[in-house]
């Protein structure tokens, strides 16, 4: 309790007489029944949470604005750290609450009842009693800065008026700020150590409580997450930021999964309201996220290591980082392929490696694949055509091969067929560019020739008819070998030049930067 509390004024019956005869009435009494000081920090605690409002979400790039977002500055792992600590502080008072029933109900009884079974013990929290000590107060401090701050021994400086003391609230707050750069590499503190950045004792002494506990967890978890099979739709960190769109007012609500693949999952869900004015989300969604889970993304390496977009980044990124560049490739590749007019998910956003975008189906049911619908003659090849012609805008005008096309990755929807699932898509250039786009056109010559439409080209001519390469040999042999001689004269191009042939348009991605 307070001792500056600003009691209420007892309420004591009919005023006195000076109130009757009030021009403006009767003095409303109300009762302030809490501490100055409760009032204080209940203000506090709301600015702060409008500031946190307010910063949630701009790493949240809507597509139309232009610059996409590139690794480190959509970072929210600090929004997910206070979430979880909300989350602790919250399942701290529950159980805090469960003890004073406990006691209650036992009393002086010898028999005794225990509500331990109920409490709520969080997985972010279970442990990190052992760190609830007044970091201020720890002699030897393991996260000492590396320059040792200037406050003297005997706790002050200056003179008089002057007069600084150890608790002075600046010199503290900007001590526990420089104190954060010494939590673990990967606890994100964000860049608020660049800033003139003050951080309450209480305030440091939760994240650096928060920093311990999640040191341990993670090598606690780390096994767990070796062994983590595909049925494991997302992980809990994936499920907060799913959760926050939903609670940013994004989504209305996440309704269930409609695909679970080696390399992510796919959610249904319905838009909400706009988060940027000119953004319109649209009222149905999926939601593509991408696994976390590393093993499955190893034997996709070869897509992104020799792509020259993102070869710069990749050595130098975390194999999470990478994950997160997947999301990031299918959103700059759906991106052009819409503006070249092509039938595919628009994007709504990007956040970390969960994708948003428009979702291709009608009241929860996704578009079937083509390779589940059975359509008529005069469709089918209706949809041949499409395609081929779909195949000549991505390549010419999106610069893009597809990379992974085939009845699996088509859908059949309003009568047409829609792309999906551009994260390997690639641009021609890429060392195995041709390749992949060779296999494409296999894919697609067999199933429109097996699907008895006799216009269908073969999968050379098709090669042809995308590319313009026109390459004559009239065996698969020979064209791979002539395919795999003009990779090999591109790269060999990047080698003496150090830059792509100029036979190939020019990259429309906005730059990427180094993290
Ligand atoms: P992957 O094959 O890598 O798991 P996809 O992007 O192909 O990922 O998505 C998996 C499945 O989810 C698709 O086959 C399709 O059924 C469904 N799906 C994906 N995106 C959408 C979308 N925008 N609208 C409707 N269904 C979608
Ligand atoms: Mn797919």
């Amino acid at each position: 309790m307070d001792p500056v509390g600003v009691a209420a004024a007892p309420d004591a019956g009919p005023g006195p007489a000076w109130q009757s005869k009030c021009p403006w009435g009767t003095p409303n009494t109300t009762s302030i029944s809490c501490s100055l000081a409760d009032v204080m920090s209940e203000q506090l605690a709301k600015e702060l949470q409008l500031e946190e409002e307010n910063a949630a979400f701009p790493e949240v790039v809507a597509v139309a604005e232009g610059p996409f977002i590139t690794g480190e500055n959509i970072d929210t792992s600090s929004d997910l750290m206070l979430a979880q600590m909300l989350q602790m502080e919250f399942d701290r008072e529950y159980d805090a609450q469960l003890r004073r029933e406990e006691k209650k109900i036992n009393g002086d009884s010898k028999v005794s009842i225990s509500f331990e079974n109920y409490r709520k013990v969080h997985p972010y929290d279970s442990d990190s009693s052992e760190d609830e000590v007044d970091w201020q107060d720890t002699r030897h401090d393991p996260y000492r800065a590396d320059k040792p701050t200037t406050t003297p021994r005997r706790g002050f400086i200056g003179k008089g008026k002057d007069i600084t003391t150890k608790h002075d609230e600046v010199v503290c707050g900007r001590k526990n700020t420089a104190r954060m750069e010494n939590f673990a590499p990967e606890f994100q503190v964000g860049d608020g150590i660049g800033m003139d950045l003050k951080l309450s004792n209480q305030v440091f002494n939760a994240l650096k409580q928060h920093a311990y506990s999640e040191e341990r967890r993670s090598a606690r978890l780390h096994e767990k997450k070796e062994h983590s099979t595909a049925e494991k739709a997302v992980d809990p960190k994936t499920r907060l930021l799913l959760y926050k769109m939903v609670n940013a007012g994004m989504l209305e609500t996440i309704t269930g999964c409609i695909s679970t693949g080696k390399e992510s999952v796919v959610f249904h869900a319905y838009g909400g309201k706009s988060v940027t004015e000119d953004k319109v989300i649209p009222p149905e969604c999926a939601i593509k996220v991408f696994k976390t889970t590393l093993n499955e993304f190893k034997n996709r390496d070869k897509y992104i290591k020799d792509d020259y977009r993102f070869k710069d980044r990749f050595s130098k990124l975390n194999p999470r980082k990478i994950i997160r560049m997947w999301a990031e490739k299918e959103m700059h590749n759906l991106t052009r392929m819409q503006n070249a007019g092509i039938p595919c998910p628009e994007v709504v956003i990007l956040k970390k490696h969960v994708l948003v975008m428009s979702f291709i189906g009608q009241d929860q049911v996704p578009a079937p694949k083509l390779k589940d619908v059975t359509l008529s003659s005069e469709d089918m090849k209706k949809a041949y055509y499409q395609i081929l012609n779909m195949m000549q805008q991505l390549y010419k005008e999106c610069n893009l091969v597809h990379a992974d096309l085939s009845e699996y990755n088509m859908l059949w929807h309003d009568g047409k067929v829609w792309l999906i699932d551009v994260s390997q898509s690639v641009e021609p250039t890429h060392p195995h560019g041709l390749e992949f786009l060779f296999r494409d056109c296999r894919n697609v010559s067999q199933f429109f020739q097996k699907g008895g439409v006799a216009e269908a080209l073969n999968e050379r001519e098709l090669f042809n008819a995308v590319s313009d390469l026109n390459i004559t040999a009239d065996n698969e042999v020979d064209f791979q070998a002539e395919i795999e001689a003009l990779e090999k004269m591109n790269e060999d191009h990047v080698q003496n030049h150090g830059k792509k042939l100029s036979m190939f348009s020019s990259d429309g991605d906005p730059p990427i930067y180094d993290e």
